[in-house]
Protein backbone atom coordinates (compact mmCIF):
# COMPACT_ATOMS: atom_id res chain seq x y z
CA UNK A 1 0.00 0.00 0.00
CA UNK A 2 1.60 3.08 -1.24
CA UNK A 3 0.88 6.54 1.30
CA UNK A 4 -1.67 8.64 -0.16
CA UNK A 5 -0.18 11.81 -1.59
CA UNK A 6 -1.37 15.22 -1.55
CA UNK A 7 -3.19 16.92 -4.28
CA UNK A 8 -1.54 20.32 -5.10
CA UNK A 9 -4.04 23.08 -5.81
CA UNK A 10 -5.12 23.00 -9.61
CA UNK A 11 -4.94 25.99 -11.85
CA UNK A 12 -8.47 27.11 -12.95
CA UNK A 13 -7.07 30.92 -13.30
CA UNK A 14 -8.75 30.24 -17.28
CA UNK A 15 -12.37 29.54 -15.68
CA UNK A 16 -14.66 31.70 -14.46
CA UNK A 17 -15.27 31.31 -10.76
CA UNK A 18 -18.78 29.94 -10.74
CA UNK A 19 -16.46 26.70 -12.85
CA UNK A 20 -13.80 27.24 -10.23
CA UNK A 21 -16.35 26.33 -7.52
CA UNK A 22 -17.61 23.04 -9.27
CA UNK A 23 -14.47 21.54 -10.22
CA UNK A 24 -11.55 22.55 -7.31
CA UNK A 25 -11.05 19.75 -4.81
CA UNK A 26 -12.10 17.36 -6.96
CA UNK A 27 -11.84 14.62 -9.32
CA UNK A 28 -8.96 12.34 -9.65
CA UNK A 29 -6.78 11.64 -7.16
CA UNK A 30 -9.80 12.99 -4.59
CA UNK A 31 -12.24 10.07 -5.20
CA UNK A 32 -11.99 6.40 -6.66
CA UNK A 33 -15.16 7.83 -9.43
CA UNK A 34 -17.51 9.39 -7.02
CA UNK A 35 -18.49 12.76 -7.47
CA UNK A 36 -17.28 14.25 -3.83
CA UNK A 37 -14.09 13.23 -2.16
CA UNK A 38 -14.99 11.11 0.73
CA UNK A 39 -15.38 11.81 3.92
CA UNK A 40 -11.75 10.26 5.78
CA UNK A 41 -12.05 10.10 9.22
CA UNK A 42 -8.21 9.45 10.69
CA UNK A 43 -6.35 9.64 13.71
CA UNK A 44 -3.69 6.79 12.96
CA UNK A 45 -1.99 6.57 9.72
CA UNK A 46 -0.50 3.18 8.82
CA UNK A 47 3.00 2.53 7.43
CA UNK A 48 3.52 -0.77 5.81
CA UNK A 49 7.34 -0.44 6.84
CA UNK A 50 9.78 1.09 8.66
CA UNK A 51 11.46 2.40 5.57
CA UNK A 52 7.64 3.66 4.45
CA UNK A 53 7.30 5.40 7.84
CA UNK A 54 11.38 7.26 7.81
CA UNK A 55 10.31 8.47 4.12
CA UNK A 56 6.70 9.70 5.51
CA UNK A 57 9.07 11.43 8.53
CA UNK A 58 11.23 13.33 5.91
CA UNK A 59 8.18 14.54 4.35
CA UNK A 60 5.43 14.95 6.55
CA UNK A 61 2.75 16.93 4.03
CA UNK A 62 3.61 15.20 1.24
CA UNK A 63 0.76 12.81 2.29
CA UNK A 64 -1.14 11.02 4.85
CA UNK A 65 0.90 11.52 7.97
CA UNK A 66 -1.34 12.36 11.05
CA UNK A 67 -4.77 12.95 11.31
CA UNK A 68 -4.16 16.60 12.41
CA UNK A 69 -2.38 17.10 9.37
CA UNK A 70 -5.24 16.51 7.45
CA UNK A 71 -6.44 14.20 4.94
CA UNK A 72 -7.84 14.20 1.78
CA UNK A 73 -11.27 15.85 2.31
CA UNK A 74 -9.72 18.80 4.18
CA UNK A 75 -6.98 19.16 1.32
CA UNK A 76 -9.78 19.43 -1.00
CA UNK A 77 -11.43 22.56 0.88
CA UNK A 78 -7.81 24.21 1.03
CA UNK A 79 -7.31 23.53 -2.20
CA UNK A 80 -10.38 24.56 -3.40
CA UNK A 81 -10.28 27.72 -1.32
CA UNK A 82 -6.50 28.37 -2.48
CA UNK A 83 -7.67 28.27 -6.13
CA UNK A 84 -10.54 31.12 -5.54
CA UNK A 85 -7.95 33.18 -4.42
CA UNK A 86 -5.36 34.30 -7.42
CA UNK A 87 -1.94 34.83 -6.04
CA UNK A 88 -2.34 32.69 -2.94
CA UNK A 89 0.18 29.74 -1.67
CA UNK A 90 -2.45 27.81 0.27
CA UNK A 91 -5.04 27.48 2.73
CA UNK A 92 -5.47 26.46 6.41
CA UNK A 93 -8.13 25.21 8.11
CA UNK A 94 -9.54 25.96 12.02
CA UNK A 95 -12.36 25.06 13.95
CA UNK A 96 -14.12 28.52 13.73
CA UNK A 97 -13.66 31.68 12.41
CA UNK A 98 -12.34 32.98 15.47
CA UNK A 99 -9.43 30.59 15.50
CA UNK A 100 -8.33 31.47 11.83
CA UNK A 101 -7.65 35.18 12.69
CA UNK A 102 -6.40 34.58 16.13
CA UNK A 103 -4.04 32.35 14.75
CA UNK A 104 -3.00 34.79 11.76
CA UNK A 105 -2.12 37.16 14.45
CA UNK A 106 -0.08 34.81 16.04
CA UNK A 107 1.97 33.90 13.44
CA UNK A 108 3.01 37.26 13.11
CA UNK A 109 3.24 38.93 16.21
CA UNK A 110 5.86 38.57 19.57
CA UNK A 111 5.75 40.04 22.34
CA UNK A 112 7.08 44.03 22.48
CA UNK A 113 5.41 44.33 18.80
CA UNK A 114 2.65 46.81 18.10
CA UNK A 115 -0.65 45.97 16.06
CA UNK A 116 -3.58 47.87 14.53
CA UNK A 117 -7.29 46.64 14.39
CA UNK A 118 -9.78 48.20 12.96
CA UNK A 119 -12.65 49.68 15.02
CA UNK A 120 -15.25 47.88 13.16
CA UNK A 121 -13.83 44.35 14.14
CA UNK A 122 -15.77 41.62 14.98
CA UNK A 123 -16.13 42.04 18.50
CA UNK A 124 -14.12 38.39 19.63
CA UNK A 125 -11.16 39.57 17.24
CA UNK A 126 -11.03 42.74 19.56
CA UNK A 127 -11.49 40.49 22.78
CA UNK A 128 -7.66 38.88 21.53
CA UNK A 129 -6.39 41.78 20.80
CA UNK A 130 -7.16 43.28 24.48
CA UNK A 131 -6.78 40.63 26.48
CA UNK A 132 -4.74 37.59 25.10
CA UNK A 133 -2.46 39.52 22.88
CA UNK A 134 -1.87 42.23 25.62
CA UNK A 135 -0.75 39.78 28.02
CA UNK A 136 1.68 38.37 25.69
CA UNK A 137 3.24 41.83 25.47
CA UNK A 138 1.72 43.06 22.04
CA UNK A 139 0.25 46.79 22.32
CA UNK A 140 -3.02 46.86 20.50
CA UNK A 141 -4.26 50.06 18.67
CA UNK A 142 -7.47 50.34 17.06
CA UNK A 143 -8.32 52.87 13.70
CA UNK A 144 -10.87 54.51 11.80
CA UNK A 145 -12.32 52.23 9.45
CA UNK A 146 -12.46 55.14 7.16
CA UNK A 147 -8.28 55.71 7.82
CA UNK A 148 -6.85 54.61 4.52
CA UNK A 149 -3.31 56.20 4.06
CA UNK A 150 -3.84 57.65 6.65
CA UNK A 151 -2.66 54.78 8.43
CA UNK A 152 0.47 55.77 7.81
CA UNK A 153 0.80 58.30 10.89
CA UNK A 154 -0.64 55.17 13.29
CA UNK A 155 2.32 52.97 12.16
CA UNK A 156 5.50 52.75 14.31
CA UNK A 157 8.69 51.17 14.05
CA UNK A 158 7.38 48.01 16.22
CA UNK A 159 3.93 47.62 14.23
CA UNK A 160 3.80 43.94 12.91
CA UNK A 161 0.12 43.50 12.27
CA UNK A 162 -3.01 45.31 10.88
CA UNK A 163 -6.05 43.73 10.83
CA UNK A 164 -8.92 44.87 8.66
CA UNK A 165 -12.75 44.01 7.85
CA UNK A 166 -14.44 45.64 4.95
CA UNK A 167 -17.62 46.01 5.57
CA UNK A 168 -17.86 45.79 8.86
CA UNK A 169 -20.01 42.98 9.92
CA UNK A 170 -22.24 45.74 12.13
CA UNK A 171 -22.20 49.28 10.58
CA UNK A 172 -20.79 48.11 7.04
CA UNK A 173 -18.15 51.01 6.38
CA UNK A 174 -15.87 49.80 3.72
CA UNK A 175 -12.28 50.63 4.15
CA UNK A 176 -9.76 51.74 1.58
CA UNK A 177 -7.73 48.26 1.38
CA UNK A 178 -5.68 49.47 -1.58
CA UNK A 179 -4.73 52.51 0.06
CA UNK A 180 -4.16 50.51 3.29
CA UNK A 181 -2.25 47.97 2.28
CA UNK A 182 0.01 50.51 0.04
CA UNK A 183 1.62 51.98 2.87
CA UNK A 184 1.68 48.62 5.01
CA UNK A 185 4.17 47.16 2.43
CA UNK A 186 6.11 50.28 2.49
CA UNK A 187 6.19 49.84 5.62
CA UNK A 188 7.29 46.35 6.25
CA UNK A 189 3.75 45.38 8.13
CA UNK A 190 2.01 42.64 7.45
CA UNK A 191 -1.90 43.05 6.53
CA UNK A 192 -4.76 40.51 7.48
CA UNK A 193 -8.20 40.80 6.34
CA UNK A 194 -11.62 39.56 7.77
CA UNK A 195 -13.15 38.69 4.72
CA UNK A 196 -15.87 36.98 5.91
CA UNK A 197 -18.89 39.59 4.20
CA UNK A 198 -17.61 39.81 0.61
CA UNK A 199 -16.08 35.64 0.28
CA UNK A 200 -13.15 36.00 -2.14
CA UNK A 201 -16.42 35.82 -4.78
CA UNK A 202 -16.51 39.46 -4.30
CA UNK A 203 -13.54 40.18 -2.65
CA UNK A 204 -9.98 39.22 -3.83
CA UNK A 205 -7.98 40.64 -0.38
CA UNK A 206 -4.71 39.52 -1.88
CA UNK A 207 -5.00 41.09 -5.36
CA UNK A 208 -5.44 44.38 -3.50
CA UNK A 209 -2.25 43.84 -1.40
CA UNK A 210 -3.34 41.77 1.69
CA UNK A 211 -1.12 38.98 3.16
CA UNK A 212 -3.99 36.75 4.30
CA UNK A 213 -6.99 36.63 3.84
CA UNK A 214 -9.22 34.74 6.31
CA UNK A 215 -12.83 33.60 6.30
CA UNK A 216 -15.31 32.44 8.92
CA UNK A 217 -16.19 29.23 6.34
CA UNK A 218 -19.31 29.07 9.53
CA UNK A 219 -21.13 31.86 7.19
CA UNK A 220 -21.40 31.77 3.75
CA UNK A 221 -18.90 28.95 2.43
CA UNK A 222 -21.52 26.56 5.08
CA UNK A 223 -24.14 28.51 4.16
CA UNK A 224 -27.00 25.97 5.80
CA UNK A 225 -26.02 26.88 9.76
CA UNK A 226 -25.21 23.55 10.72
CA UNK A 227 -20.75 23.88 11.03
CA UNK A 228 -18.42 25.76 12.60
CA UNK A 229 -14.61 26.48 10.23
CA UNK A 230 -12.56 29.21 9.74
CA UNK A 231 -9.97 29.46 6.96
CA UNK A 232 -6.72 31.64 6.40
CA UNK A 233 -5.52 31.83 3.03
CA UNK A 234 -1.68 33.33 2.31
CA UNK A 235 0.48 34.62 -0.14
CA UNK A 236 3.79 33.16 -0.96
CA UNK A 237 5.57 34.78 1.56
CA UNK A 238 3.35 34.74 4.75
CA UNK A 239 2.01 30.97 3.97
CA UNK A 240 5.27 29.32 6.32
CA UNK A 241 4.60 31.36 9.07
CA UNK A 242 0.89 30.83 8.47
CA UNK A 243 1.29 27.34 8.26
CA UNK A 244 3.95 26.74 10.64
CA UNK A 245 1.47 28.09 13.54
CA UNK A 246 -1.09 26.39 12.69
CA UNK A 247 0.53 23.45 13.19
CA UNK A 248 2.05 24.21 16.96
CA UNK A 249 -1.67 25.98 17.54
CA UNK A 250 -2.89 22.15 17.27
CA UNK A 251 -5.67 23.18 15.33
CA UNK A 252 -7.47 20.69 13.11
CA UNK A 253 -10.91 20.89 11.55
CA UNK A 254 -13.08 17.27 11.13
CA UNK A 255 -13.09 15.77 8.16
CA UNK A 256 -17.11 15.59 8.31
CA UNK A 257 -17.19 19.58 8.83
CA UNK A 258 -14.99 19.58 5.69
CA UNK A 259 -17.49 17.65 3.30
CA UNK A 260 -20.44 19.81 4.37
CA UNK A 261 -17.90 22.92 3.67
CA UNK A 262 -16.96 21.43 0.32
CA UNK A 263 -20.60 20.60 -0.41
CA UNK A 264 -21.39 24.34 0.27
CA UNK A 265 -19.09 25.63 -1.73
CA UNK A 266 -20.11 23.72 -5.00
CA UNK A 267 -23.89 26.43 -4.51
CA UNK A 268 -21.93 29.35 -3.38
CA UNK A 269 -22.25 31.42 -6.32
CA UNK A 270 -26.05 30.64 -7.02
CA UNK A 271 -26.86 31.68 -3.23
CA UNK A 272 -24.86 34.50 -2.92
CA UNK A 273 -26.50 35.63 -6.34
CA UNK A 274 -29.82 35.13 -4.87
CA UNK A 275 -29.09 36.43 -1.06
CA UNK A 276 -27.82 39.86 -2.88
CA UNK A 277 -30.53 40.50 -5.26
CA UNK A 278 -32.90 39.70 -2.22
CA UNK A 279 -30.65 41.41 0.16
CA UNK A 280 -30.69 44.32 -2.14
CA UNK A 281 -34.71 44.91 -2.51
CA UNK A 282 -35.15 44.58 1.21
CA UNK A 283 -33.01 47.39 1.60
CA UNK A 284 -34.25 49.36 -1.17
CA UNK A 285 -37.64 48.97 0.52
CA UNK A 286 -36.48 49.91 3.92
CA UNK A 287 -35.05 53.21 2.97
CA UNK A 288 -37.76 54.20 1.87
CA UNK A 289 -39.99 53.50 5.32
CA UNK A 290 -40.67 56.65 7.39
CA UNK A 291 -39.64 54.67 10.47
CA UNK A 292 -36.08 53.65 8.59
CA UNK A 293 -33.54 56.60 9.88
CA UNK A 294 -30.66 55.19 7.16
CA UNK A 295 -29.79 51.83 6.09
CA UNK A 296 -26.13 50.66 6.03
CA UNK A 297 -25.60 48.80 3.08
CA UNK A 298 -22.87 49.40 0.58
CA UNK A 299 -24.92 48.74 -2.65
CA UNK A 300 -26.87 51.78 -2.18
CA UNK A 301 -26.01 54.54 -3.88
CA UNK A 302 -26.62 56.58 -0.65
CA UNK A 303 -24.10 54.41 1.50
CA UNK A 304 -20.99 56.71 2.50
CA UNK A 305 -18.64 53.62 1.39
CA UNK A 306 -20.39 53.02 -1.74
CA UNK A 307 -17.90 54.53 -4.47
CA UNK A 308 -14.66 52.18 -3.20
CA UNK A 309 -17.34 49.25 -2.63
CA UNK A 310 -18.39 49.47 -6.26
CA UNK A 311 -14.39 49.85 -7.55
CA UNK A 312 -13.12 46.69 -5.06
CA UNK A 313 -16.00 44.75 -4.96
CA UNK A 314 -17.48 42.36 -7.91
CA UNK A 315 -20.65 42.83 -5.98
CA UNK A 316 -22.69 42.24 -2.30
CA UNK A 317 -24.20 39.55 -0.62
CA UNK A 318 -27.09 39.54 1.78
CA UNK A 319 -25.83 40.99 5.26
CA UNK A 320 -26.79 44.50 6.23
CA UNK A 321 -28.10 46.58 9.16
CA UNK A 322 -30.93 49.44 9.38
CA UNK A 323 -31.20 51.97 12.14
CA UNK A 324 -34.43 52.73 13.33
CA UNK A 325 -35.68 56.50 13.99
CA UNK A 326 -36.55 56.21 17.10
CA UNK A 327 -36.79 54.03 20.50
CA UNK A 328 -34.63 51.75 22.21
CA UNK A 329 -33.09 47.93 22.23
CA UNK A 330 -35.79 46.93 24.34
CA UNK A 331 -38.45 48.03 21.79
CA UNK A 332 -36.80 46.22 18.91
CA UNK A 333 -38.86 42.95 20.18
CA UNK A 334 -42.21 44.21 18.92
CA UNK A 335 -40.33 44.31 15.12
CA UNK A 336 -38.84 41.22 15.52
CA UNK A 337 -40.34 38.53 18.25
CA UNK A 338 -43.09 37.90 16.01
CA UNK A 339 -41.64 37.93 12.43
CA UNK A 340 -42.47 35.04 10.85
CA UNK A 341 -39.21 34.56 8.72
CA UNK A 342 -36.64 36.12 10.15
CA UNK A 343 -35.15 33.74 12.95
CA UNK A 344 -33.40 35.43 15.88
CA UNK A 345 -29.92 34.76 16.68
CA UNK A 346 -26.37 34.67 15.95
CA UNK A 347 -24.04 34.13 12.81
CA UNK A 348 -25.55 34.45 9.47
CA UNK A 349 -24.81 33.27 5.39
CA UNK A 350 -27.03 30.71 6.16
CA UNK A 351 -30.26 29.81 3.53
CA UNK A 352 -32.53 31.16 6.52
CA UNK A 353 -33.17 35.09 7.11
CA UNK A 354 -32.10 36.52 10.67
CA UNK A 355 -33.14 39.59 12.66
CA UNK A 356 -30.51 40.79 14.99
CA UNK A 357 -30.42 43.81 17.32
CA UNK A 358 -27.07 45.32 17.56
CA UNK A 359 -25.28 47.76 19.36
CA UNK A 360 -21.97 49.79 18.89
CA UNK A 361 -21.54 50.90 22.43
CA UNK A 362 -19.22 49.82 24.18
CA UNK A 363 -17.23 47.96 20.93
CA UNK A 364 -16.15 51.17 19.54
CA UNK A 365 -13.11 53.32 21.04
CA UNK A 366 -11.45 55.00 17.58
CA UNK A 367 -15.18 56.11 16.38
CA UNK A 368 -18.32 57.60 17.37
CA UNK A 369 -21.51 57.31 15.65
CA UNK A 370 -24.47 59.13 17.39
CA UNK A 371 -27.51 57.43 16.14
CA UNK A 372 -31.27 58.20 17.29
CA UNK A 373 -32.53 54.59 17.46
CA UNK A 374 -31.49 51.12 17.96
CA UNK A 375 -29.64 48.75 15.21
CA UNK A 376 -31.17 46.25 13.03
CA UNK A 377 -28.98 43.37 11.47
CA UNK A 378 -30.52 41.77 8.46
CA UNK A 379 -29.30 38.32 7.28
CA UNK A 380 -31.45 37.85 4.06
CA UNK A 381 -31.75 34.09 3.05
CA UNK A 382 -33.93 32.15 0.33
CA UNK A 383 -37.08 32.96 0.33
CA UNK A 384 -39.18 35.17 -1.35
CA UNK A 385 -38.09 38.55 -1.09
CA UNK A 386 -41.79 39.77 -1.58
CA UNK A 387 -42.43 37.57 1.97
CA UNK A 388 -39.43 39.21 3.38
CA UNK A 389 -40.70 42.69 2.79
CA UNK A 390 -44.31 41.78 4.09
CA UNK A 391 -43.07 40.51 7.24
CA UNK A 392 -40.80 43.88 7.50
CA UNK A 393 -43.47 46.46 7.00
CA UNK A 394 -46.14 44.46 9.75
CA UNK A 395 -42.89 44.36 12.28
CA UNK A 396 -42.26 48.24 11.59
CA UNK A 397 -45.89 48.92 12.24
CA UNK A 398 -45.97 46.99 15.32
CA UNK A 399 -42.80 48.97 16.40
CA UNK A 400 -44.16 52.34 15.58
CA UNK A 401 -47.73 51.82 17.32
CA UNK A 402 -45.49 51.33 20.65
CA UNK A 403 -44.93 55.16 20.33
C1 LIG B 1 -18.98 34.97 12.67
C2 LIG B 1 -17.83 35.82 12.30
C3 LIG B 1 -16.54 35.45 12.61
C4 LIG B 1 -16.20 34.25 13.45
O1 LIG B 1 -16.62 33.05 12.95
P1 LIG B 1 -16.92 31.81 13.93
O2 LIG B 1 -16.88 30.65 13.02
O3 LIG B 1 -18.24 32.10 14.56
O4 LIG B 1 -15.81 31.77 14.95
C5 LIG B 1 -15.50 36.26 12.21
N1 LIG B 1 -15.74 37.38 11.52
C6 LIG B 1 -16.98 37.78 11.19
C7 LIG B 1 -17.15 39.03 10.43
C8 LIG B 1 -18.07 37.02 11.58
O5 LIG B 1 -19.30 37.44 11.29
Amino acid sequence: MSRTPRQKPGDYSENGVATRLVHAGRGPGYAEGVVNPPVWRASTILFDTLADLDAAIKAPDDGLYYGRRGTPTQWALENALTALEPGAAGTKLYPSGVAAITTSLLAVVKAGDHVLITDSAYEPSRQFGDQLLKRMGVEVGYFDPLVAGGIDALIRPETSAILLESPGSLSFEIQDVPAITAVARARGVVTMIDNTWGTPLRLQPLALGCDISIQALTKYVGGHSDLMMGSATATPALWPRLKAATYRLGHSASADDAALALRGLRTLSLRLDRQEASALAVARWLQDQPAVDRVWHPALASHPGHALWQRDFSGATGLFSFVLKRGRRADTAALIDSLAHFGIGFSWGGYESLALPVELTGIRTATDTPLPGPIIRLSIGLEDPDDLIADLDAGLARYEAQF
